[in-house]
């Protein structure tokens, strides 16, 4: 290809709504072009790179015998009706209707779909097990699009689901495509750490998900170095301390004025966050509900989410605070509420005795509570996000670390959750009807090529793994106008196109350094500069992942370039 016919603009500037190196250089490089928020264009270059992610996707999927298929992104709303989804989608899911007002949405993901398909082709035994999956565009209206297509309202997903007899088929299946993932990753040159994730919202009975290490991940990642126990920080476990066992002390009032948060609170009370009890309101589903943890904690709202198998969930209305506490913002507390509302109490918190909480009134505190004799707990259950230093929940002996990421992929054991739904069922030997036994398995493609960016790039732009560089080599004649320099740069060119080597050459009528800055921030792997000593058949080649760059014969150039 050449350059001066490429359908590409690169841009110097970093772009002003663009906060990671990924998204910056994926505008700067014109991979993709913004649409609407969370709605992108693959401009050339970008989708010729998204289709070698693509084909890496594929080819795993296909070597790991799962078999492709397409289905519709318009979907009726009737199979998300059968499996209670269409509600619990909530507004994630873009809906509409047709001429008639035949009710649809956008698929956000297609477990209900594809289960529908197989219960309606499979009776018996014998058909099972069968994985199937399609790698097609999803549509989710994010509360928060951002980072370009990390995290976008229409992203492109490899969605695969197996069907299995029983469990034990399922953890087969399960287990193909865990090894599947792990060729996948390796392959497109990630550094990633596998976790054991939450799989509250799909039910099921395990999942993990598939980390790339980066700064920039929205996902906490808790690990213990002892053990090697990694989880999702909505998923890591945390372990109840020991009952304090001092004596409970009188319940007192303290008159604490202007104080609204913890930290006034420790400043004015002198002693630690971890003395403190904090009392959260939320609106789970429309019922208002009080969450206490540690001072020093936060809430997870993941885990208090699956314990009320919440659609939506969110912080109390401040008029809601104020009428079930009697009291401004900041001095909730669970005694003295002025409705009956329920109290979860995380498991933390239920062996501490003598602690501060808000009274329930503006300007005051209550020191000395205790559960069980100033109020009871609705529940108690582990609701805090697991922090660095935890006592690891798998070994009890490790610290928990921490670190983020981003998840590129999930695997998911559902179990029957859907068969049942839907029923999807078989006939076994003795012609006795069970129900299938699934598991779900996604990966953004889209979000995976980000992620790679993440991981690999300079100042300079991007460095491609080879396996997804959009082109592997780019010929840079440094003066077009001269016939010697550019006859050896074509005749590099063709042989290089000859072997079968996707080349770029860059004929415009450029100063050397406008055209080296486009080959670094595109990220093409090898650049062969053919410049003053073309006249003796000498060129320069450099890696786009090296600093140095080496005189060579254009022969030699051609089998460098064909090694990459
Ligand atoms: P997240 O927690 O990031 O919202 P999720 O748990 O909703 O992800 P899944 O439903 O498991 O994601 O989807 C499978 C894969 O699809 C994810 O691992 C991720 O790679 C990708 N994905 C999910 N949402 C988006 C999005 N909005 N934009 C791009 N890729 C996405
Ligand atoms: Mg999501």
């Amino acid at each position: 290809m050449r350059v001066s016919r490429l359908f590409m603009a690169t841009q110097r500037e970093i772009p002003a709504d663009a906060e990671i190196p990924s998204h910056q250089l994926m505008l700067r490089a014109g991979l993709i072009r913004k649409v609407a928020s969370g709605i992108y264009s693959f401009m050339p270059l970008g989708y010729r790179t998204y289709r070698k992610v693509e084909a890496v996707i594929r080819e795993e999927m296909d070597k790991a015998g799962a078999q492709e298929l397409i289905m519709p992104a318009l979907l009726p709303a009737e199979v998300y009706q059968e499996s209670g989804r269409w509600e619990k989608f909530g507004p994630e899911m873009f809906r509409l209707s047709d001429r008639g007002g035949r009710s649809f949405c956008l698929g956000p993901t297609h477990e209900e779909p594809f289960t529908e398909a197989v219960r309606d082709t499979i009776s018996s035994y014998k058909q099972l097990p069968v994985t199937l999956y399609q790698i097609q565009h999803k549509y989710r209206d994010e509360k928060r699009p951002r980072f370009g297509i990390m995290r976008g309202r229409e992203f492109v997903m490899k969605d695969a689901y197996s069907f299995d007899v029983d469990e034990a088929g399922l953890s087969e299946s399960y287990d193909t495509m865990y090894k599947a993932y792990r060729a996948i990753f390796d392959r497109l040159g990630l550094d990633y750490t596998v976790v054991d994730a939450d799989s509250g919202a799909m039910g099921g009975s395990g999942s993990q998900e598939f980390m790339v290490k980066s700064e920039v991940g929205e996902d906490g990642i808790c690990y213990c170095d002892e053990c090697g126990y990694a989880a999702n920080e909505e998923k890591a476990g945390c372990v109840t301390p020991a009952q304090d066992t001092a004596d409970m002390l009188d319940i007192e009032k303290i008159h604490t004025p202007d104080v609204k948060t913890i930290d006034d609170l420790v400043g004015y009370m002198n002693c630690g966050a971890d003395k403190f009890v904090k009392t959260i309101l939320y609106n789970i589903d429309g019922k208002i509900v009080a969450a206490m943890c540690r001072g020093d904690r936060d809430i997870n709202e993941t885990k208090l989410a699956n314990l009320y198998d919440a659609t939506e969930m969110e912080l109390a209305a401040f008029v809601d605070v104020e009428r079930v506490t009697g009291a401004k913002v900041g001095f909730a507390g669970p005694v003295g509420l002025k409705e009956k509302i329920d109290i979860v109490v995380d498991s933390e918190v239920s062996v501490m005795r003598n602690f501060v909480v808000g009274a329930d009134e503006t300007d005051y505190h209550l020191k000395n509570v205790n559960i069980g004799r100033d109020f009871e707990a609705t529940t108690i259950a582990d609701i805090r996000n697991a922090v660095e230093g935890d006592v690891c929940p798998k070994c009890g002996k490790g610290r928990m670390k921490m670190a983020r990421g981003v998840e590129v992929g999930h695997i998911f054991k559902l179990g029957t959750k859907y068969s049942k739904a839907l029923n999807c069922v078989y006939l076994d030997k003795d012609g006795k009807s069970n129900l299938v036994v699934m598991g779900c398995y996604g990966i953004g493609v889209g979000r995976t090529l980000a992620a790679i960016i993440e991981q690999h790039h300079d100042d300079n732009g991007i460095i491609w793994p080879a396996e997804v560089a959009p082109y592997k080599a780019i010929v840079v004649p440094t003066k077009v106008n001269d016939e010697a320099n550019m006859a050896l740069a074509e005749k590099i060119y063709s042989d290089l196109a000859a072997a079968g080597v996707e080349v770029l050459i860059d004929d415009r009528n450029e100063r050397p350094g406008v055209k080296f800055k486009d080959a670094d921030l595109i990220g093409i792997p090898l650049r062969i500069t053919v410049g003053r000593r073309a006249g003796e058949g000498i060129v320069e080649v450099k890696r786009r992942d090296s600093d140095e760059a080496v005189e060579m014969t254009a022969d030699e150039a051609v089998a460098a370039a064909k090694e990459i």
